[in-house]
Formats: structure tokens, sequence, C-alpha cells
């Protein structure tokens, strides 16, 4: 079986193949257009919304070196075959399946959730005999609330800042969670209004085929009677006087994350799937070997080695614990 090793990003030694690493490689596959999984390789293979996602972030000369790669085709490479499957995260968000010609299967997640979202495909998940998995949010109190719930706490966070006359801004990410903010909120009275960078990146949604509200660019002296969406690194910047802030996170389930972000509400919506949903995502990949990277890597690896799966985390040291 494939055996991956973690040297910054996923490693397949027997094929030479890398998956999201930071540092600049000759060649490498990239599973989403978020910043922590995008370097500056030579030449990389993504989705191409993930490359027209690289294009606005990264820019041009990035971007012109990616290969793309749209969901249901298949890349012949040096002894095996790549496909992509939608991983729900983001835009273009892809899990990367690999077939060596010897007939091994494996499955690199990427980041990924289960739940459909409003902007981002719904995941597709095949099976594989090796997995390397994201576990962001691998502990058991991770469970997120029904999604419908979470959209309710976001209308009447807007509600009750509204009738106080104050503005209500919601903090989100700004590739992924604040177009999904921006859809829970479309179909309000209030005019939407969003930062810079959550319109640019909005233009490549819209090009997909991803109908997304009108807005008006973020305006801090204009903002009474608007619904105001912007990434969490503007916070600082934002005058609070008459407005009161909400961060819209998956660690957002803990009413003491509101004192670490110093806002006045979080509400939590993640792009990342929940404990459960992170076992029922192995139970459908039915794996012989699985290996967890990012978050509570250990924990949930230790987890699935009670239900019976050989499991070890990409950069911790516990194989030495499943040996004992
Ligand atoms: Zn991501």
């Amino acid at each position: 079986m494939l055996k991956p090793i973690y040297r910054g990003g996923l490693l397949l030694p027997e094929l030479g193949l890398w998956f999201d690493p930071q540092k600049r490689k000759p060649f490498a596959i990239v599973s989403h257009a978020h910043g922590d999984h995008v370097g500056r390789h030579e030449c990389f293979i993504a989705t191409p919304e993930t490359i027209a996602l690289i294009r606005v972030r990264n820019g041009n000369a990035l971007a012109d070196r990616g290969v793309a790669l749209a969901f249901g085709e298949t890349y012949q490479g040096k002894g095996y075959r790549l496909r992509f499957y939608p991983a729900g995260h983001v835009l273009g968000s892809a899990m990367a399946h690999i077939e060596t010609d010897a007939g091994e299967t494996f499955l690199y997640t990427g980041d990924f959730k289960t739940r459909s979202g409003l902007s981002a495909e719904r995941i597709e998940i095949p099976q594989a005999e090796t997995l390397v998995m994201e576990t962001t949010f691998g502990k058991p109190d991770f469970v997120f609330p029904p999604f419908a719930e979470t959209c309710e706490q976001v209308h009447a966070f807007c509600d009750r800042v509204l009738g106080a006359d104050q503005t209500p801004v919601l903090l989100a990410y700004s590739l992924g969670k604040a177009q999904e903010v921006l859809k829970i909120v479309e179909e309000r009275s209030q005019q939407l209004m969003v930062h810079r960078v959550i319109g640019e990146l909005n233009q490549v949604y819209e090009s997909f085929g991803i109908q997304m509200p009108k807005t008006r660019p973020l305006d801090f002296l204009n903002m009474r009677g608007c619904v105001v969406v912007m990434p969490p690194t503007v916070l600082k910047k934002l005058p609070r006087k008459d407005c009161q802030v909400a961060m819209v996170s998956g660690w957002g389930m803990n009413e003491s994350a509101k004192y670490r972000y110093g806002v006045d509400e979080v509400i939590p919506l993640s792009d990342h799937a929940d404990y459960p949903d992170l076992l029922k995502f192995v139970a459908a990949v039915a794996p012989k070997a699985v290996y967890t990277t990012h978050g509570s890597e250990r924990e949930f690896a230790a987890t699935l080695r009670q239900l019976g799966y050989a499991a070890w985390s990409l950069s911790k040291d516990d194989q030495l614990e499943f040996l004992l």
C-alpha cells in the first residue's frame, strides 16, 4: 500500500507526488485556493475554479503555471491516474484520488465538509485503500448545530442589531465563508456591503455559475441600514461605534470565543466537517489505512484505532504508541 509522509505538505514518495506543499516544488497538486494550501510552484494541477481563484488572490504569474483538471476528468501521470472529486469546502475544492498502475488506490481530502453548502459543490466521496484526511474538528465535542439553526442565528443577530438602530457586521473569511454568509442574507431587504476582496472573489463564483447577491463596496462612513460582510483581518480598522460584530466560524461553538475574537457574538458555521461527519466520511471511503492531519489529528487517529481502523496521525509521533 502507498505510504504517505508529511514534509511541510504531503508526499507520496513512491510516485514523487506532492499535495498542497507550502514550499515551491517543480510539480504539485493543489486541493483548493486557501493560502495555507497554495505554494508558488513551477507547475501545479488544480481545478479550473481553484486556478481562477488563485489568479485573483495570488496573481497571473502563479495562475498561469496551473494545469486545469476538471471534476470527472482523468490526468494520466507517470505510473498513476489522478481524478478530482468535489470536497464541498469552498468553490473548486477537490479531493485527489490516485490509482496506480499496480491498482493501488489513495485519497487525499485537503479540507472538506460533508453538509451541502450554499456556495460550494456538493461533496462526492470515492472509496480508497489509503486515506489521508484533515481532522480540524476531530474531537467529540465538535458537533455543529443544524445548518437551519445557524441561518436563524444569523438573521436574529441582524434583526436585533438593526432594531437597535445599529449596523450588523458579519466577520467571515473572504474565500468560501463570506460567499455562504452572503447567500444566507441575500433575501434580506437591507443593502449588503462587502469588503473589496470579497467582491472580487464573488465575481469568480459568478463566472462559475454561482449567483451572488448584489453588494456595495465597504464604506465605514456610510454603513447605516446595511448588513456588512468583511474578513476578520479588517476588524481592527472598523469604527465600533454604532455597530455590533458577529464572528462566523466553526470555532464559534464555544461562547467564550467571543472574548477571544473581541466580538459581540459568535455564530458557529464551518467549511469543515464536524466530528460525527468525519466518522461518517471514513466509513464511506472504507479505507484499509488512514492518516490524519491538521487540528486534532492525534486524537482522531486514536478514535479510529478504537473503531478498528489502522490509523495514524501524519505529523505527530503516535506511530510508536500504535506499536506499543
Ligand atoms: Zn481551506
